[in-house]
């Protein structure tokens, strides 16, 4: 099949591109195209989700934020979407005594939102197939494509192969994209890929007496140190709880009583809530899953093909801007299109120098929040910078903004973001060193000039006192 015009007299707008992988990158890039009057079509391997009765795929919610939210209102579905989430104004934090204790994710107002992917993924197809100019072509798997001729090779459910050709070929299958394994064989791209040692699996919370069974606002977080537990409100009011752990620990639980006395030991507060038989049997349902970091670089080839979202950068999920930063590529990519009056030999270059070092912030962001989440939320120092920046943040709105904030309601470059907090950090802890001196040469002063009744004890007595300090006990 030949769907490329390859008609020089054409105007872009009769232009085909070919999107594959109707996920949620590419089912919202499609909009965009379409939006431009592209013929669109979506090749998607797996069959229509809509009609599906069990939707595989990765987490079953996901934090939907500000970049994400511009990304959907520019095709107008940021309402449609922002109607089915649940806002989290705060990361609720549990600690193994059972105590909670919020820590908010901005200022008053500010929220993340806890969407449903597969309901995400499904109004953002149905809204690609409102456009007359836009065809979804499910189980359709890509094989391989041809750099030279952009013709791809897809197989279907039953075998056959069908080869298909476009103006633009838009790489949105995901963190193992077939896409790019083209582009490894070209000189000059970089690539890498990391696993991490942690794995993840989700377990239900059901609703308790037809209410959520805890507080539904908030981003739940078991932090302890070198694994975490996490849990998402849904509509139906149950949570997903997420277990993160390095794959070394989930192998030593292999049996249901295992894994209570695991839960016992570090999460007694969620067994009551998850039900101790549910959590036997759930644990055990899927094996943990791998978490992959990858990066590369450039992000095109020619004037054919570009890669978007998790094909171009898959992140680990601890900033919860995985799926974010995928759709403001489209953003990215559409801001650009109109810049460059839609020539592809020079919107994919540029989309390349100005996307790569975003996405790239992103991805080493995201893993700085693999051990902030699990393991800093833990420690009073960490609050108390976070409660410096939040007050410095209040006096001075526009000098200084947490990092938290840039990137989840903003659309700061994150590269910019990055900068940006790195340069705070430096003013802020060379402001407390200062405060930290003024108040030791105060106290000092203070002491010398009007010294306490202090009793007399002889230097031996107060060395072995100073010693017991030192006692864990
Ligand atoms: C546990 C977890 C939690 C997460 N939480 C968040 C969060 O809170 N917030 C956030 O922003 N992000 C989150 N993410 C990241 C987010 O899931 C991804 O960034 C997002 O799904 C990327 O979308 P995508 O469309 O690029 O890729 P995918 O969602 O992977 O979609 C790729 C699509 O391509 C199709 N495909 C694959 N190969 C082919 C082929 N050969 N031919 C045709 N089609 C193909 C697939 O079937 C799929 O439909 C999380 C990820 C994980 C793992």
């Amino acid at each position: 099949m030949h769907y490329s015009t390859n008609d020089n007299k054409s105007t872009s707008k009769k232009k085909v591109v070919a999107v594959v992988g109707g996920g949620l990158v590419g089912a919202l890039n499609a909009c965009y195209f379409a939006k431009r009057g592209f013929q669109v079509e979506v090749f998607e391997s797996r069959e229509d989700i809509r009609q599906a009765k069990i939707v595989k795929g990765r987490s079953i919610n996901l934090a939907l934020s500000h970049r994400g939210r511009q990304a959907l209102k520019q095709v107008g579905m940021e309402d449609t979407i922002v109607s089915k989430g649940i806002p989290m104004h705060s990361r609720m934090i549990h600690s193994l005594n059972g105590t909670q204790s919020p820590i908010p994710y901005g200022k008053k107002g500010q929220y993340i939102l806890s969407v449903d992917r597969a309901n995400l993924n499904k109004e953002l197809l149905s809204a690609a197939e409102t456009y007359p100019n836009t065809n979804l072509n499910f189980a359709h798997k890509l094989l391989d494509w041809s750099t030279e001729t952009g013709v791809m090779t897809f197989v279907r459910a039953e075998g056959a192969k069908e080869e298909i050709q476009a103006d633009l070929i838009v790489g949105c299958d995901g963190a193992f994209s077939a896409i790019r394994k083209q582009f490894l064989r070209q000189s000059r791209f970089n690539y890498s890929q990391t696993y991490i040692p942690h794995g993840y699996l989700e377990l239900t919370m059901p609703p308790i007496n037809g209410e959520f069974a805890m507080k539904p606002n908030y981003l739940h977080i078991w932090p302890r140190n070198t694994f975490m537990m996490i849990a998402l409100p849904n509509l139906d009011k149950t949570f997903t709880c997420t277990l993160f752990m390095p794959f070394e620990e989930f192998e030593k639980v292999t049996t249901g009583d295992q894994v209570l006395t695991f839960f016992q030991k570090y999460f007694p507060d969620a067994i009551p809530l998850i039900g101790a038989e549910a959590l036997k049997r759930d644990y055990f349902r899927l094996p943990a899953q791998a978490m992959v970091s990858v990066k590369c670089s450039p992000y095109h080839l020619g004037d054919k093909c570009v890669l978007m979202g998790d094909a171009a950068h898959a992140v680990v999920p601890f900033y919860g801007q995985g799926m974010n930063a995928g759709f403001e590529d489209c953003l990215v990519l559409n801001e650009i299109m109109d810049q460059l009056n839609e020539d592809f030999s020079a919107v994919l270059p540029e989309y390349t120098r100005v996307r790569v070092p975003d996405d790239h912030a992103i991805a080493d962001l995201a893993m700085y929040n693999y051990v902030e989440m699990r393991a800093h939320v833990n420690s009073k120092l960490f609050l108390f910078r976070k409660y410096v920046d939040n007050f410095l943040h209040i006096i001075m709105p526009r000098t200084i903004i947490p990092l938290y904030t840039m990137v989840t309601f903003t659309r700061t470059r994150y590269h910019k973001a990055v900068k940006r907090w790195h340069w705070q950090e430096k003013v802020i802890n060379q402001g407390l060193l200062f405060c930290a001196a003024v108040s030791v040469a105060g106290g000092s002063y203070l002491l010398v000039r009007y010294p306490p009744n202090m009793p007399n004890i002889p230097t031996e007595q107060l060395w072995s006192r100073l010693q017991a300090l030192k006692s864990p006990f």
